[in-house]
């Protein structure tokens, strides 16, 4: 049986297209983008471009972008050097399904008295009540964390309407929009977001790669996480890995061509794989709401097979259980969890997560893979 990768929520293949647009930084040009010399100076103009292309896909602007080393850094910078910043805000909430980039440097910081930290319940469905937040929010709040889209199961906030209530108490919104950019719409302007992680290798860009995007306003109540020669606004210093930065605005400028395109065709995919499944395989079903959902991911509970050995039992079709990061320890998903599954559900789900080069042959491959899969981890027990 031939490969098929359907964890594109762990990490996307590179784009060939922008393997291309890196490859003349890689091996043909020199300078710090620092320099002011014309060498140096190129190296800045590539770097400026990629500036523009990574606040068209978020909405932002181009001065308010801060590149990272992933999203993880940003979500860190972010967080951290919010609550250095704040003066007399103590407290900082953060949704209870955040990845674990936002989650871990929140518990850091309450656990060192730094903030403290309260958590936002999620419905059922996964996703956080405007008014759930609200209740929690207040004049003491330095920051608010509510990811755009969920990696475990694609489930959307409603990020805008968080943003307006975030707003009254005068707080920050931060939003993790790792797993929305490229592939819905999201225009941090609009829907009043101050700060945006986002993340190359989520994009089919290269890995090791992101940005922090911010409003000017936001970007001057953090403190870097970095000192050092005051690159990105003195928010990140270090010299900048230009071909990366590179890279990551070709993704960025793809992402936002063909986000439209791409989503429609990924979603008949997705929704093709779920309903087959559904067809094939007794006790199927879907993880959080399906009607607020990212078109690429799908995250199915097959009732009574662990899905540890249903995902060893898939291969070579890559799916994955719980987050990747949290892949390795006998942990139950904490997102699944914190939506009400029972360890035993959360235990028994597989998250599939489509893009930009899964063909409908694939889908039919790992159709029957789990299928099989799920009927011989069933007869074992
Ligand atoms: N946030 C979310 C929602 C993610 O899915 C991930 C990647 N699993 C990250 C942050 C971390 O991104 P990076 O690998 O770029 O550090």
């Amino acid at each position: 049986m031939n490969e098929v990768y359907l964890d594109y929520n762990a990490s996307a293949p590179l784009d060939p297209r922008v393997d291309e647009a890196m490859m003349p930084i890689l091996t043909g040009s020199v300078g710090n983008a620092s320099s002011v010399h014309r060498f140096g100076r190129r190296q800045a103009a590539a770097v400026d471009d990629a500036r523009g292309q990574v606040a068209a896909l978020v909405g932002g602007r181009a001065s308010g972008v801060v590149f990272t080393s992933g999203a993880t850094e940003a979500n860190n910078l972010a967080l951290r050097g919010a609550a250095e910043a704040a003066e007399g805000r103590r407290r900082m909430l953060v949704s209870a399904v955040e990845h674990a980039s936002v989650a871990r440097p929140a518990r850091w910081l309450a656990e060192r008295g730094l903030v403290k930290l309260d958590v936002i319940e999620v419905t059922s469905g996964g996703f956080v009540e405007p008014a759930a937040m609200e209740q929690l929010v207040g004049d003491d709040v330095a920051v608010v964390s509510v990811m755009a889209a969920n990696s475990e199961t694609g489930v959307l906030n409603p990020v805008a309407e968080i943003a307006e209530r975030v707003h009254s108490a005068g707080a920050l919104l931060h939003c993790d929009a790792t797993q929305l950019v490229g592939r819905l719409p999201f225009d941090m302007a609009a829907a009043g977001v101050d700060l945006v992680s986002m993340s190359g290798h989520k994009i089919c860009g290269p890995g090791g790669t992101g940005a922090l995007v911010g409003t000017r306003q936001a970007l001057g109540r953090l403190e870097p996480l970095l000192h050092g020669g005051g690159h990105e606004r003195g928010l990140r210093s270090g010299s900048l890995n230009v071909a990366g930065i590179v890279g990551l605005g070709a993704a960025a400028r793809l992402a936002l061509d063909e986000r439209e395109s791409e989503s429609a065709r990924v979603g008949v995919l997705r929704d093709r794989l779920v309903a087959e499944l559904e067809a094939r395989v007794e006790g199927v079903s879907q993880n959080g709401d399906t009607a607020r959902r990212l078109p690429n991911t799908a995250n199915l509970r097959f009732a009574g097979a662990d899905a540890e050995a249903v995902m060893a039992n898939m291969d070579p079709v890559a799916v994955s259980i719980g987050s990747a990061c949290s892949t390795g320890s006998i942990e139950p998903s904490a997102v699944l969890l914190a939506m009400g599954l029972s360890h035993e559900a959360a235990f028994e789900s597989v998250r599939f997560s489509l893009g930009r080069f899964t063909t409908a042959s694939e889908v039919d491959t790992a159709v029957q893979s789990a299928a099989a899969a799920v009927e011989r981890v069933r007869s074992l027990v």
